[in-house]
């Protein structure tokens, strides 16, 4: 039987696709929508607004007349810290009902959509995380470098108007890594979702209004780069552009961003390595974990996923042997089904350039131990490939250097520690790696060695409160913890004499 997301749609309320801008809820300007298919069966799902270069442009003005002469950023901290924490309760209320619009949206698997690195929970905990920073934001006095009777000071203030974009692949984690800071330093914020995970963006904005967040503070613009991006990042009363996507778009971002010297955060891709040594606490969970991680959940659509597994020849056959056996466990169908897995790719243009991908392995001469077909029969409607697996992978090939985003792991074989690292290293990115040794003098000292953004040994997890972000092209600046909150800031220094008619 074929597979079908039509009872769910029957049963799940879609909140109506309109945009937010100034406080009220409504079409586009030019009534253009957006249609979207579910990707695990190609049906339609249900239609939402597209924000015209307009109706961005009224979000926008409306964000900064709010941050220019609103509350927000001039509230008491008390009060900053009682909603951001209400905000972060009712998500946690709600997540049954945002983990069922997620796997409307981009087919997130039930199964997976708990598991807290991209939970609701993780979201709400970035809430409450970064509310605690409010009432933290302290700056400096210094002594007068020459002498004198003066006061040298720093103060910490909102950036101003913040542009969100957000991928697909993550709706609650990446939505509150931006939102949650950036509200938090006293900012307003123009969120735009990606247009494939959508319907579960605005139902996290009206829980936000909800919770008590005041009208005007969040906007929410809808719709794809062209022309709803686009209209976003070369908005001049745009300060801060916080993007979470693809290296290219990044690259866009960046270009459209010099006109005005907005802030710039960046979150890209990257090709993360796992490096898998002979004393690895358990070889056989090493191999498990790699592939779980480009297959489960997100089916390799992950950006700190480790694609590429550097292992030792010595325990080489016995890691391949593990992936694989973690390659047959994958299931595939309605993410519903709690018997599901894993997801189908985002597009139907994601799943040609991921089988493009796995042809460019097998003419370059990598090994294709498993994998590399699209599934047909009754999911020959969704994009799903099997889980894939190339072995005797070099790493100057196209495989183990782009990133693919898909359910694809390039293994590649080395004989000591330096040579590891030196392969490791060899890439553009720079977003994770992972280690497997119960030796914890190299652990230690290969973490150190490593050019990435998080390196987790033994094991991986997102911690809402511990920054993460990217070496290289995975990006600029970080998410998480004081350093993303203090990126929505912008430092300024105050000199006042002491003098008899100041005191
Ligand atoms: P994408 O770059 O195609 O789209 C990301 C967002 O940018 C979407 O909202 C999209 O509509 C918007 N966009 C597209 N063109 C634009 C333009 N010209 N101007 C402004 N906005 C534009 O990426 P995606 O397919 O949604 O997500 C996958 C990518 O995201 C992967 O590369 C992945 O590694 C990366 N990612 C990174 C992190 C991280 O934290 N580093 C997390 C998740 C995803």
């Amino acid at each position: 039987m074929t597979t079908t997301i039509k009872p769910h749609l029957d049963t799940i309320e879609l909140p109506e696709g309109l945009l937010l801008v100034d406080g009220q809820w409504r079409e586009g300007q030019d009534g253009a929508q957006w249609r979207h298919r579910h990707p695990a069966t190609g049906e339609e799902v249900g239609a939402f607004a597209i924000a015209g270069p307009d109706d961005v442009d009224a979000a926008v003005r409306a964000a900064r007349r709010v941050f220019d002469d609103g509350t927000w950023p001039r509230i008491r901290a008390g009060e900053r810290i009682r909603i951001l924490r209400r905000c972060a309760d009712t998500l946690r209320a709600h997540a049954d009902e945002l983990r069922a619009l997620q796997a409307l949206d981009n087919g997130v698997p039930l199964s997976f959509a708990s598991v807290y690195a991209t939970s609701v929970d993780v979201a709400a905990d970035a809430f409450d995380h970064h509310a605690g920073w409010v009432d933290k934001l302290g700056g400096q006095t210094l002594p007068p470098y020459q002498g004198g009777d003066h006061l040298a000071m720093t103060f910490r203030e909102p950036v101003g108007v913040v542009a969100a974009i957000l991928p697909w692949n993550a709706p609650f984690l990446l939505f509150a890594q931006k939102v949650a800071p950036a509200l938090a330093a006293g900012c307003t914020v123009v969120v735009k979702p990606s247009e494939h995970a959508t319907f579960t963006v605005i139902r996290m904005v009206r829980l936000l209004l909800e919770a008590g967040l005041p009208p005007g503070v969040l906007q929410l613009v809808l719709g794809p780069g062209d022309p709803t991006g686009e209209a976003l990042i070369t908005h001049p009363l745009v300060d801060k552009v916080s993007f979470t996507g693809s290296r290219a778009v990044g690259r866009r971002v960046v270009e459209a961003s010099a006109g005005t010297m907005k802030r710039v955060s960046l979150e890209l891709g990257g090709k993360s390595p796992a490096l898998v040594f002979p004393d690895a606490p358990d070889v056989g969970m090493a191999g498990m974990t790699a592939m779980g991680m480009v297959t489960m959940g997100l089916s390799g659509q992950a950006c700190v996923a480790h694609t590429r597994a550097l292992v030792h020849r010595d325990v080489y056959d016995q890691f391949l042997d593990a992936a694989q056996l973690m390659a047959n466990m994958i299931t595939y169908g309605d993410p519903f089904d709690p018997s599901v897995l894993a997801s189908p790719l985002i597009t139907e243009r994601q799943l040609d350039r991921v089988l493009g991908y796995i042809a460019s392995g097998e003419k370059e001469g990598a090994r294709l131990v498993t994998g590399g077909e699209r599934r047909d029969g009754e999911l020959a409607s969704g994009n799903f490939v099997t889980p894939t697996i190339f072995a005797d992978v070099d790493n100057r090939m196209t495989i183990a250097r782009e990133e693919i985003f898909g359910p694809v792991l390039a293994v590649i074989p080395f004989d000591d520690e330096d040579e590891a690292v030196a392969l490791a290293n060899d890439t553009e990115y720079g977003l994770g790696a992972g280690l497997y040794t119960t030796d914890a003098r190299r652990a230690f000292r290969l973490a150190r060695r490593l050019r990435a953004g998080t390196v987790g040994i033994n094991g991986f997890q997102v911690e809402p409160h511990l920054p993460f972000g990217g070496f290289g092209q995975s990006g600029l600046g970080r998410e998480g913890g004081q350093a993303a909150f203090e990126s929505y800031t912008e430092l300024k220094s105050v000199l006042m004499p002491v003098t008899e008619e100041l005191m």
